[in-house]
């Protein structure tokens, strides 16, 4: 039996996460711990030669099936229907020109945006704050809201009723405040926003080479469309939902800023998605292709992360989340009191 087969995982998801199979001698396979089945490769590409960094990173990355699952086919109106992406591997990875944070550029900087709306709710972003600092292991700092209204091409949206913000615009003036020490700035705003004429709207827009990118949370408001611009008004059910939609986005949009792609092998963060409900149905973590990635990119400590997002999940009741992360946890660190 080909050693791909014994847990569901076929070469191609293998190779995605920058992993090769060992050999093994006779039927060790049957026996032997999950993470024995392979090795890592380019370990070249790593500063240290640590033997415990890489057996701890092979822990990390070898695809636990009860934690992972491989990219379901997509429905009709999916994003892998509409867009022909190729993937990247982490060897692909690896080999493109990319912005990996160091000193001067280290920080994230989020910026609230206002047009004519209601103002991102101040207390989504002190906990998106915390949740990026966890989730990439870097400084983040809210920066002042700043109204650009006047200086963005904007459109009535026939379709849900919005008043929508020219997403593409948005970006050429982020270009323009990077601070000096800003690994990226990522723009927040609760307007809806459309990235070119033809398309019907736009979660969020990054330039990789520019640093910069930009989210909308106007679509993960029960009122959506109830009026043309977006009313905040939220309870604490519907906060926490918001707070876990948020979270979701402004990862995934700051991940292609480190040249991250969408990931077309894992049910992932970094899945595409072309509406709402693909949307939420994408999980708020990372697949071990992708974690590889960021965690080449932040050198974060891999354990240490998960044990602040699993505290963050339950403390702020991020639903189907902090079970996921909680057993993650429990798989890379047994005999924690988790
Ligand atoms: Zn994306
Ligand atoms: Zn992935």
């Amino acid at each position: 039996m080909a050693v791909s087969d014994v847990y569901g995982f076929n070469d191609k998801l293998i190779e995605a996460i920058g992993l090769q199979k060992r050999k093994l001698p006779g039927n060790e396979v049957q026996v032997v711990k999950r993470e024995r089945l392979y090795s890592i490769k380019h370990k070249d590409a790593y500063c240290t030669k640590d033997r415990a960094f890489f057996r701890d990173l092979l822990k990390a990355v070898t695809p636990d099936p009860t934690l992972f699952m491989a990219k379901q086919a997509p429905g009709d109106y999916d994003w892998m229907s509409f867009h022909n992406e190729p993937g990247q591997t982490f060897s692909e990875f690896l080999r493109i020109p990319k912005n990996i944070p160091a000193l001067p550029r280290k920080k994230i900087y989020l910026l609230p945006l206002v047009f004519f709306e209601d103002p991102v709710p101040k207390d989504i972003l002190r906990l998106l704050r915390t949740y990026a600092s966890m989730f990439f292991g870097l400084p983040v700092k809210i920066l002042k809201p700043i109204n650009i209204k006047s200086q963005i091409p904007y459109r009535d949206n026939h379709l849900s009723g919005t008043v929508q913000v020219d997403a593409g615009v948005i970006l050429k003036k982020l270009e323009l405040l990077l601070p000096a020490d800003a690994f990226c700035l990522a723009g927040i705003t609760m307007c809806d926003m459309y990235p070119r004429d033809s398309w019907n709207f736009v979660f969020g827009l990054a330039n990789l080479i520019k640093r910069c990118g930009v989210y909308s949370l106007a679509r993960y408001l029960s009122t959506f469309g109830d009026q043309k611009t977006t009313q905040v008004k939220v309870d604490r059910d519907s906060l926490n939902n918001l707070l876990m939609r948020s979270c979701k986005v402004m990862c995934h949009e700051i991940c292609h800023m480190f040249g991250m792609k969408h990931c077309v092998y894992y049910e992932c963060l970094m899945n595409g998605s072309n509406h709402l409900k693909e949307a939420d149905e994408r999980p708020l973590h990372m697949c071990p292709a992708c974690l590889r990635k960021l965690h080449f990119s932040c050198q974060f400590d891999i354990v240490e992360r998960y044990r602040a997002l699993t505290d963050f999940a339950e403390k702020h009741e991020v639903n189907k989340a902090h079970d996921w992360f909680r057993r993650r946890l429990k798989q890379l660190a047994p005999y924690d009191e988790v």
